[in-house]
């Protein structure tokens, strides 16, 4: 798939503010992760990048199965644990989150290797995924954390619920 096959895959059937923003910044985004591992001396390979081009087509998180499936060619669905590969990836080098709620992976627009806490808005209704953040949010959890004595591996929340242009 070329970046420029990428603008027709994108999700326009679902016409929402989600979707018609995931269609503006699905190609910077491409361009920035690779940019990213090119940095870091890692290989986007081409099924890290299909799987990563498939994830910012859309504004709904993806199962490891439907990106199989979207994937797959003439019939022949892709191995889901290749798949799973690929995110895992992905999920590492910060450029695919999993949505455990949802089980179900959406790309990342977020750079940092360290990043703060990040909500995840979740409406049921068009399936956006909002990604917000706020100073005085993280240092609240960071400071609940040092209270706890509790080493965060990820620092995600999910909000599952209606977006405001849904509601
Ligand atoms: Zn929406
Ligand atoms: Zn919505």
């Amino acid at each position: 798939m070329t970046r420029t096959a990428l603008s027709f895959l994108v999700d326009r059937k679902t016409t929402c503010p989600h979707a018609e923003r995931q269609a503006e910044r699905a190609g910077p985004a491409l361009a920035q992760a690779e940019e990213l591992c090119r940095a870091r001396r890692v290989r986007l390979t081409a099924i890290r990048r299909e799987v990563l081009e498939t994830l910012y087509a859309t504004h709904k998180p993806l199962g490891a199965y439907e990106i199989a499936e979207r994937l797959g060619t003439s019939g022949r669905r892709l191995a889901p644990i290749t798949v799973y590969r690929a995110l895992d990836f992905l999920t590492e080098q910060g450029l695919a989150h999993r949505l455990a709620s949802q089980n179900a992976y959406i790309g990342s627009f977020h750079r940092d290797s360290a990043p703060d806490t990040v909500a995840f808005l979740i409406c049921e209704a068009c399936g956006g995924v909002d990604e917000a953040s706020a100073a005085d949010l993280s240092e609240t959890v960071a400071a609940l954390l040092s209270r706890e004595g509790f080493a965060p591996r990820t620092k995600l929340l999910e909000i599952v619920g209606c977006c405001a242009h849904c509601r």
